[in-house]
């Protein structure tokens, strides 16, 4: 009997984690499990504390991790499972593995910053406040790591095999189709991960990789994100009131401060912020692009021309690498970012974590927050109890560091950068599928947001759906 097991991202957009247990046979053979990503839970405490949880089974009996894409909700706990003893092979796409190269040590080195400012501050209830793995940690964890590129087969043990397909969410992404023997039967499993929006220039300006996921699919399970299964992004073009939010800030003498992802949100941003200056629809400002990964994540982005959009690569022939344009500043240092955090002229001040979870965009968020001059912009998804969320929410005041810090920045934000297709775009690719997967289980998503694309697919498509919990196990 083979079953799947939902270890997280149900209930919630955080913690991918999905164990695929292909089941021995009646003649003995033992069977292979798997894990579909191996997220971290970020946001509300309720959920961050899961991350300290030990998994169902011993982790030394999972054979393989195969990874959908570098984000930390879908890779961040990989160095724990190492921490434990996990030993098997990663499997990810050439740039998810790149991306993790950076992406997993600065999670690591995050920890243990936050770790130490809570034992300083004894400002956590558990002493000492310990970091869930560590910048050695995780860079002893990329050495598991195995490229596997998209369309290419893989066989794991004699009833079990799986390729990795497009999902144009963020540079290497994909989704992962199974096959998978149980009990003489050949069932197919596909794994969406994150599903990129279905298309790309009009609908989502500055798209830099891919333009859909990959179409004609088809699955007897099919286990899919719901990240925006009860919205719609936005279809205007942002740019025009991005030029005049960032043109009304900088007369009045403040700075922009953007909290984007280090990884491709970050560098779309970037490309649309040069077209703006190049077409004189904004001044020509200093632009900080503030991240331990900042220099890194262009060098992999100008890496992997495989994954560009047309448009991206119309792009990049015109202007060349972000990292050569004069006024675009990256810093990789402490001390370069506490330069940044002190400057009094106008700027724009691109910085990570995209939900303010942590990382250099605290310092950033810390200091200008209270000064009415300067605006936030928030062009990525904000989850729940996030400090993003909160700020984005209208709040008074946010706690940063421990300490209450007043909200009196502009504050606008941006639906159109998303990186995920919304309810219509969604519907649209399930519409591509080669028949109707047998049974159809929601993951990453909130619990409204999942709801509402479970009845919406039900109606629209007369699909049998459901919306996965956490630690359900699901027979195959
Ligand atoms: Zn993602």
């Amino acid at each position: 009997m083979s079953y799947i097991q939902f270890l997280g991202a149900a209930g919630t957009v955080t913690g991918s984690k999905h164990l695929v247990d292909a089941g021995g046979n009646s003649t003995g053979n033992s069977g292979v499990q798997i894990l579909i990503d191996c997220g971290m839970f970020q946001g509300p405490k309720e959920w961050r504390e899961r991350n300290w949880q030990d998994l169902p089974i011993p982790v030394g009996e999972i054979d393989a991790v195969v990874l959908t894409h570098a984000h930390l909700d879908h890779c961040g706990w990989i160095p724990r499972l190492v921490k434990q003893g996990f030993r098997g092979p990663i499997y990810a796409t050439p740039a998810t593995t790149d991306l993790c190269s950076i992406l997993l040590p600065d999670s690591g080195h995050l920890q243990e910053e936050d770790a130490a400012f809570y034992n300083k501050h004894q400002t956590s209830k558990h002493t000492p406040a310990l970091p869930l793995y560590t910048f050695e940690e995780a860079q002893a964890c990329l050495e598991y790591f195995q490229p596997l590129p998209t369309d290419t087969g893989k066989q794991l043990s004699p009833a079990l095999s799986f390729r990795f397909v497009r999902a144009a969410h963020i540079l290497g992404s994909a989704m992962v189709e199974l096959t998978l023997e149980t009990d003489g039967q050949r069932r197919r499993l596909l794994f969406t991960g994150d599903i990129g929006r279905v298309h790309d220039q009009e609908v989502a300006p500055g798209k830099v990789v891919h333009s859909g996921p990959v179409e004609g699919e088809r699955a007897d399970i099919l286990v899919m994100e719901s990240t925006y299964g009860n919205r719609q992004h936005p279809t205007d073009d942002p740019r025009p009131q991005l030029a005049a939010t960032i043109r009304e800030t900088l007369a009045r003498g403040g700075s922009v401060v953007v909290p984007a992802f280090a990884v491709e949100r970050t560098q779309k941003f970037l490309f649309m912020l040069k077209e703006l200056m190049e077409s004189g629809q904004i001044g020509r400002v200093p632009v900080y692009c503030d991240s331990p990964m900042a220099i890194q994540a262009v060098e992999i982005f100008m890496k992997h021309s495989e994954e560009y959009t047309e448009v991206t690569r119309r792009l990049v022939t015109q202007f060349g690498s972000p990292l050569t344009w004069p006024g675009f500043q990256f810093a990789s240092t402490v001390e370069q970012s506490k330069r940044i955090s002190q400057l009094k002229d106008p700027s724009i001040i691109v910085s990570s974590s995209g939900m303010a979870t942590g990382g250099r965009i605290l310092h950033h968020l810390a200091q200008r927050l209270p000064d009415p001059k300067t605006t936030v912009v928030f062009i990525g998804f904000q989850a729940q109890g996030t400090r993003g969320f909160t700020i984005k929410s209208g709040a008074s005041e946010v706690k940063i560091f421990g300490e209450i810090v007043p909200i009196r920045a502009q504050v606008v934000s941006f639906e159109q950068f998303s990186d995920h297709a919304d309810t219509p775009e969604l519907l649209e690719w399930l519409r591509t599928f080669q028949g109707i997967p047998g049974r159809t289980y929601l993951v990453h998503g909130d619990p409204d947001a999942s709801s509402e694309l479970r009845d919406v697919m039900s109606q629209k498509l007369g699909w049998n759906v459901q919306v996965a919990r956490w630690m359900e196990k699901v027979n195959v």
